[in-house]
């Protein structure tokens, strides 16, 4: 008996000093663009060189969908004829280079602990903005689009940024029914295709409440604008829009003819 006691505490003993070890050198964490050994503990899952070529946006961006704008301008083209439902939308990442990569191998490639990298980055990115929101919504899919997929990259994103901001998730839109793919359609083809697709649910949770609402990606600003609509006329108080990267249009595209914007949405 007393064998058996002494056999357990040496047991207990080395898991300890394992993890004690473990988290002194991190094994087995991986770069999540390039897949080098991480040596050292970093605040994301990237080695030194993909985090220094991940287009980060900085400096001046447009004041609504936080696109990185070249003059002084304080809202980019896009913004400057469209009005949107959502106060702003607020992304860490330009949808370009190894950010695309990351969207993609997420959404396609399945591999869901990249959630947890892009989450990271949103939740920064949240707390640089000085926003103050109260209850995150993810943007739904249909029921046949998750079951197509196997879960919903938004619902994946928006539960990592809510436990790093420690502010509740709630389902609060619904998908009703199925729509074209948003990447296969243009600017003007985008909102129609999505007109009346969401409801909202948990209204008496959500009513007065200032929302932010979580996407992987913000392209035309047309799901965003539609699901904030709908969160709005539930008695929201505002929506602020938090995606992981945001498109940045190709140089005079004009509303309407945004197909040059591509987007595996
Ligand atoms: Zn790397
Ligand atoms: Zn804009």
């Amino acid at each position: 008996m007393k064998g058996e006691r002494s056999g357990r505490m040496k047991e207990a003993l080395g898991r300890a000093a394992k993890a004690f070890l473990s988290a002194l050198y991190p094994e087995g964490i991986t770069c999540d663009v390039c897949g080098a050994e991480l040596v050292a503990d970093t605040r994301y899952t990237l080695c030194a060189d993909c985090l220094k070529r991940m287009p980060f946006i900085t400096g001046h961006r447009c004041l609504v969908c936080g696109v990185p704008i070249k003059d002084e301008a304080d809202y980019c083209l896009r913004c400057q004829r469209t009005e949107s439902a959502f106060s702003k939308n607020i992304s860490p990442l330009r949808y370009d280079g190894d950010a695309r990569k990351l969207v993609y191998s997420l959404k396609f490639g399945k591999k869901k602990y990249i959630a947890a990298l892009l989450g990271a980055m949103m939740s920064d990115e949240y707390i640089r903005s000085g926003e103050t929101c109260e209850v995150i919504v993810p943007v739904p899919m249909s029921e046949a689009e998750v079951r197509k997929r196997g879960f919903n990259q938004s619902v994946l994103l928006a539960e990592e940024v809510g436990r790093r901001l420690d502010m509740p998730v709630l389902p609060a839109l619904v998908k009703q029914r199925d729509t074209t793919p948003q990447k296969e359609l243009t600017g003007k083809e985008r909102a129609e295709n999505l007109k009346g697709c969401f409801s909202a649910a948990y209204t008496d949770h959500i009513k007065g409440r200032k929302i932010l609402l979580v996407d992987d990606v913000f392209t035309t600003g047309a799901t965003a604008d539609e699901c904030a609509r709908t969160l709005l006329k539930a008695k929201v108080r505002s929506v602020t829009v938090l995606t992981a990267a945001v498109t940045v249009p190709a140089a005079r595209v004009e509303p309407g003819e945004a197909r040059t914007e591509r987007n595996e949405n």
